[in-house]
């Protein structure tokens, strides 16, 4: 018998965890705000629903993959959302990257309705989502992680249970720190390399290679020198991240000055109309910087 799916959220990232659900035999139906998102579903052999409560009716597990804290309260809390019409004994996997506070409040909310809740945010991008190997951290109990194990393996290469419920959101902000960091200094290289007149494409080749190698060289280094800022990941989600992670910094009582630092270039990057461009999008900001 296959397990009857609600996915909420068929964006960039849900539409394509949703198909692999469907492809590893989950029974999914799914809801978005954006019609054609919820008709990508039904192509790809799930089923598009007309609202939330439609979407999880019958539902073991739901799932939501959503922009930022507020949709998830809106959807999951809010008035016609999941927790108005989940059952008890569900499963629930927010995999959106949001605030942790609003994560413990789901659980929270979660615990009082008899649903099992799990903050799950992910890395890996569009192709990771596509490729089904994302890689996911989550927070919440024990019990709950290894009930999700089947959903992790058909979206995801790795998943590990980091503590309990906000966990994982706050791990997705140590990742985010680091790869928007990454992005920064790499647009720092391709300008450095572009301005001394040395072949950047082979110079980024070598870095691949070596200790300064990354995923994002392997994976980005050509659209970057194509400037080919197709999201991908939006500046406006990235800016959303680095958010939490100062508030996340700011609690835990640690200085985080790198952190700031790319907090920042990613706000010049939103000033400069580059909200809706992927983060690769910080190699404009390092060329404005430097007037070319
Ligand atoms: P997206 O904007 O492409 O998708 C979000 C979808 O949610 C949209 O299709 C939107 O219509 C839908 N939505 C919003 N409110 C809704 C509601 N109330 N009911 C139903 N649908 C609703 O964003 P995305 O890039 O897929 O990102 C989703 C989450 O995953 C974000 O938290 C992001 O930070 C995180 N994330 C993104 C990437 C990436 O590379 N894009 C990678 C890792 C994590």
């Amino acid at each position: 018998m296959s397990t009857k799916t609600g996915f909420i959220g068929l964006g960039i990232m849900g539409s394509p965890m949703a198909a692999n659900l469907v492809k590893a035999g989950f029974e999914v139906t799914g809801y978005d705000l954006n019609a054609p998102n919820v008709a990508k579903l039904a192509a790809a052999g799930g089923t598009g629903a007309a609202s939330i409560a439609e979407a999880i009716d019958g539902a073991d597990i739901v799932i939501t993959m959503l922009p930022a804290h507020p949709h998830v309260a809106a959807a999951v809390l809010g008035g016609g959302g999941v927790f108005e019409s989940i059952k008890p004994g569900t499963l629930f996997i927010d995999f959106s990257t949001i605030r942790p506070e609003t994560s413990i409040a789901v659980a929270t909310a979660g615990e009082a309705l008899g649903v099992r809740v799990l903050d799950a945010p992910v890395s890996g991008g569009e192709k990771g989502a596509i490729d089904g190997v994302l890689s996911i951290m989550v927070g919440g109990e024990p019990d709950a992680f290894a009930a999700a194990r089947p959903v992790f393996d058909a979206v995801g290469k790795v998943a590990a249970l980091c503590g309990p419920a906000g966990s994982g959101q706050v791990v997705k902000a140590a990742n985010q720190l680091v790869v928007g960091g990454t992005y920064a200094l790499v647009a720092e290289a391709i300008v450095l390399m572009e301005a001394a007149g040395v072949d950047a494409a082979a110079g980024l080749d070598m870095l691949a290679g070596g200790l300064a190698g990354s995923r994002i060289l392997e994976l980005k280094r050509a659209s970057m020198l194509a400037r080919d800022f197709k999201p991908g990941f939006r500046i406006d989600l990235h800016h959303k991240d680095m958010g939490i992670a100062l508030d996340a910094a700011r609690q835990a009582e640690v200085a985080l000055p790198m952190t700031s630092l790319v907090a920042a270039l990613i706000q010049a990057a939103r000033a400069q109309g580059l909200g809706d461009r992927d983060h690769s999008a910080l190699l404009a900001v390092a060329e404005n910087l430097s007037g070319r």
